[in-house]
């Protein structure tokens, strides 16, 4: 236990201490043992499935699809192929917008969908235990989070509260932009510096992407025309 808690704490620091950290866990990493089913899904197919999904949501033919293997109980396991970091936005709901069924994704939540160390340690134990191929940053138009921050630069105030360390962890992603950005704009900055958070911030992230095995992209909603871009 204390050889595993060391190699938790050590991240992906040396391959080899990761590897027998996992081993002691009684688990591989992913890029060592795909899916439980045995399933090999690759970054580009993972966001192949995200992309014919929304189309399927946006032109009004959703199905709920799902990848994971039948007949299998809750408790034989969990088969989701993308980890999506989302906004709290009540109207971004990742399994509809994507149109996938119940474990298919391993979704995190949090208004202005901010990287800290709660969701970095989220995407790891999803990359090391569940076998995901591909992780999205996802932001949305009409993003309360992004609009407030975008007001707390133009006018030199907080919000108040812990709104406050919302809004100063998205403030970096909005100050380099142009004095006139765009709530789009925003929204696009934003996802793209938590897109680059969990790739710097993370060593098993950067070991996994290094390897080809986990992809990590950035993408935002619009949630008038129901299309996800990736971009
Ligand atoms: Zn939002």
């Amino acid at each position: 236990m204390e050889i595993s808690r060391r190699s938790f704490m050590l991240g992906a620091a040396g391959a080899s201490a990761l590897a027998f950290g996992a081993t002691a866990l009684g688990s591989t990493p992913a890029w060592a043992a795909p899916r439980p089913d045995g399933v090999i899904v690759s970054p580009q197919d993972a966001i192949d499935r995200l992309i014919a999904g929304n189309n399927r949501w946006a032109n009004g033919k959703s199905d709920r699809r799902t990848y994971a293997p039948p007949g299998q109980t809750p408790e034989a396991g969990q088969w989701p192929f993308a980890a999506i970091l989302s906004c709290a936005d009540s109207r971004v709901v990742p399994e509809d917008l994507f149109d996938v069924a119940g474990k298919n994704l391993f979704i995190l939540r949090n208004a202005g969908n901010i990287v800290d160390a709660n969701m970095l340690g989220s995407v790891e134990y999803a990359i090391e235990h569940t076998g995901i191929s591909l992780v999205v940053a996802l932001g949305h138009t009409h993003c309360g989070a992004v609009n407030a921050t975008a007001a707390s630069i133009r006018t030199n105030t907080m919000p108040g509260g812990y709104v406050d360390s919302v809004v100063n962890s998205i403030k970096p992603a909005l100050e380099p932009l142009p004095a006139a950005f765009t709530p789009t704009e925003g929204v696009r900055a934003n996802a793209q510096q938590s897109a680059s958070q969990f790739q710097n911030m993370s060593k098993v992230v950067a070991a996994a992407t290094a390897k080809g095995k986990v992809g990590v992209v950035q993408a935002y909603y619009d949630i008038t025309t129901r299309r996800v871009t990736f971009f």
